[in-house]
């Protein structure tokens, strides 16, 4: 498991370690940083006890690095990254920034892979042909 990740603004590194970094904000406008772990499916993460958000909360993402919002484009409801694969292959990111909401997805040019057992809620990806339409736009 050697993925990388990418801010999609800056390509600045996400992925330091076994983690990824986010800057984040919740619903009081309070600002911290959430961990997450680089595996596609694995939703355990990690933040500063102190830092509180609660179930079903829209959290707001930023590149630590840059500091832009990484609000997809077609789902303000989901964060946009990019993952680089071990075999060097660019991959799209999607996932939910719903607090609690497990829904990845990861878009190639092989189509759209689903992870999560909330996945079924964002329907645009299983029209994965129009959706590799509306990237390449
Ligand atoms: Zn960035």
């Amino acid at each position: 498991m050697d993925n990388q990740y990418l801010c999609p603004h800056c390509r600045g590194h996400l992925r330091v370690g076994d983690f990824i970094i986010f800057r984040i904000r919740n619903n009081r406008r309070e600002k911290g940083l959430l961990l997450l772990h680089p595996e596609v499916g694995n939703y355990s993460s990690i933040k500063h006890p102190k830092f509180h958000f609660e179930e079903g909360e829209r959290i707001d993402f930023y590149c630590p690095i840059c500091m832009q919002n990484l609000d997809a484009a077609m789902d303000e409801n989901l964060v946009h990254v990019l993952m680089i694969d071990p075999d060097g292959n660019e991959q799209e990111i999607y996932f939910s920034r719903i607090a609690g909401e497990k829904s990845t997805y990861q878009v190639s040019p092989e189509g759209v892979k689903a992870t999560g057992e909330h996945s079924h809620r964002y329907t645009h990806f299983k029209m994965s042909d129009e959706l590799i339409q509306y990237l390449n736009t």
